[in-house]
């Protein structure tokens, strides 16, 4: 065969990803389990470039040339085994399997260790930036064997999204780490979304503006520290009228968020970690509480009020304020989930460079921003930053807007205006800077009702004291 990358799964994803290969020049086998999707995509699209098309796996697999590098675009799941498990027998050693879906990392560890006793390699890969994305350049985080980027980079890096000429595709590092990495830029996404959600939310209920207000203020944001895609789509939204009855596209919207699941993923992952992702936990509890509607009408009918006034006379300082609490706010979640890559890279032994993260994602997918220059920038001035948080970037920017985020934060509880994310990412920098926490208390308790014992302040070693006799301390 002459192909030079596969791709199989041909639904909005795999054609758009096949085409964008086929643009930059590459000749392109593709295969669908339905031939009927092959074929129109060639109909359609056949003059954008070389596409080599096949019905049979087998025919799919003789099209191209060796190494084989096949990307599997398929649902998630056991489609993504069943489709595997088809591909397999028909590879030779040294072929590569892309695994371009959502899947979950674990699933990803496992079908590289199976893989990888075949002597085949398997590619986990993150793509970020949805149908748009696939097709003019998406942010690409390949995980698996470095062998295998040397062959497989050059090619997704050509399709990838470009930042300042520079692609928004590196190596992430073995097995799962390329899935890993993009189930937490998704989580980055939700504690992003809910953080946008809460300022909305701040300036309709504090200064009682319009959706259409909100969204020139959003736009202003833009051109900003805060300029982002997630921020101009905001304001876009915003401006956005219905056609059907005239009113505000989003206030006709029903206030009850889903999700598909990569939130609840990070979230159970950070759990496991013992990593406090409080931003992305309570952007995901937050869809949870919208869409808990039998709660939602009995707190309604039950729960009173009782706020207390808010000035918000000065509209401008208090619009200033909000930008400030969102950017700090901002900053806290991003360095919780810089923390959770961290952590994962200690425990898997990945090994992830996670200033090369923040670059590969200022293109092409949902959280892309200029933001993420500087924290590409504080994992240069030091790659082992045990926070980012910490950095002096950072901590400047965060110190600047702390009066502002504390009065938004307390004006909120005052007014009853429910800020999940903004109120976490407070405590959580009032708790991570804190010189004494109250877990000295915690760990007494512990020790009373569980004998779990506890270190000392004044001298080394695990104690325990007698709780239900002398209350006389031994060593544990
Ligand atoms: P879908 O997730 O809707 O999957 C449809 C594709 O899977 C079709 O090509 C279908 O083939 C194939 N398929 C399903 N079951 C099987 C099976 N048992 N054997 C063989 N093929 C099967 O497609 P999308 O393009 O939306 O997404 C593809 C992947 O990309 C998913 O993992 C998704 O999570 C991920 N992704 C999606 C994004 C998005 O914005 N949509 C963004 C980033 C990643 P057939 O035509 O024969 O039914």
């Amino acid at each position: 065969g002459t192909a030079q990358i596969g791709v199989t799964g041909l639904a909005v994803m795999g054609r758009n990803l096949a085409r964008n290969f086929a643009r930059n020049g590459f000749t392109v086998a593709v295969h669908n389990r339905s031939f009927a999707r092959t074929q129109s995509l060639v109909a359609e699209h056949g003059e954008e470039g070389t596409f080599v098309p096949s019905e049979s796996v087998e025919d799919f697999v003789a099209s191209l040339a060796r190494p084989r590098k096949i990307v599997v675009m398929v649902k998630a799941g056991p489609a993504t085994d069943a489709v595997i498990d088809e591909l397999v027998p028909l590879l030779d050693e040294g072929d590569i399997v892309i695994d371009a879906g959502n899947a979950h990392f674990p699933d990803t560890r496992r079908r590289e260790a199976a893989l990888r006793e075949k002597g085949l390699h398997f590619v986990g890969s993150g793509v970020s930036g949805g149908e748009e994305g696939a097709l003019l350049g998406p942010s690409i985080m390949p995980g698996g064997t470095r062998e295998s980027y040397e062959v497989l980079g050059p090619i997704l890096e050509a399709i990838s999204a470009k930042v300042d000429g520079v692609p928004c595709c590196t190596y992430v590092g073995p097995d799962g780490a390329g899935h890993f990495v993009k189930m937490v830029h998704n989580g980055i996404e939700y504690a992003d979304m809910q953080l946008i959600a809460e300022a909305y939310d701040l300036l309709k209920q504090g200064l009682g503006a319009s959706a259409a207000q909100i969204g020139e203020i959003f736009a202003q944001w833009n051109t900003g520290d805060l300029e982002s895609f997630l921020i101009e789509i905001t304001a876009d939204v915003l401006a956005h009228v219905d056609a059907a009855t005239g009113a505000a596209f989003v206030d006709i919207v029903l206030d009850q968020a889903e999700q598909k699941g990569t939130g609840r993923w990070t979230v159970q992952n950070g759990l496991d970690l013992g990593v406090p992702i409080t931003g992305i936990a309570e952007a995901t509890f937050a869809r949870a509480l919208s869409g808990s509607v039998p709660q939602r009408e009995a707190a309604r009918a039950a729960l009173p009020a009782a706020t207390l006034p808010w000035d918000v006379s000065d509209r401008d300082a208090f619009i200033e304020d909000v930008r400030q609490a969102l950017y700090a706010s901002k900053v806290v979640a991003y360095s919780q989930g810089f923390d959770q890559i961290a952590a994962a890279s200690a425990e898997f032994g990945w090994d992830i460079d996670r200033g090369a993260m923040a670059r590969i994602w200022r293109g092409g997918c949902i959280i892309r921003a200029r933001f993420l220059n500087r924290i590409t920038e504080a994992y240069e001035r030091d790659p082992q930053l045990p926070l980012l948080l910490a950095d002096e970037y950072f901590t400047a920017a965060v110190g600047d807007g702390l009066a502002a985020w504390r009065r938004i934060v307390a004006g909120a509880a005052q007014h009853g205006v429910p800020v999940p994310a903004f109120s976490s990412s407070l405590s959580y920098y009032d708790g991570v800077r804190a010189v004494t926490l109250p877990a000295n208390l915690i760990q007494a308790q512990r020790d009373f009702f569980g004998a779990h014992t506890y270190r000392r302040t004044d001298r080394d070693g695990s104690f325990h004291t007698q709780w239900s006799t002398d209350r006389t301390e031994h060593d544990a």
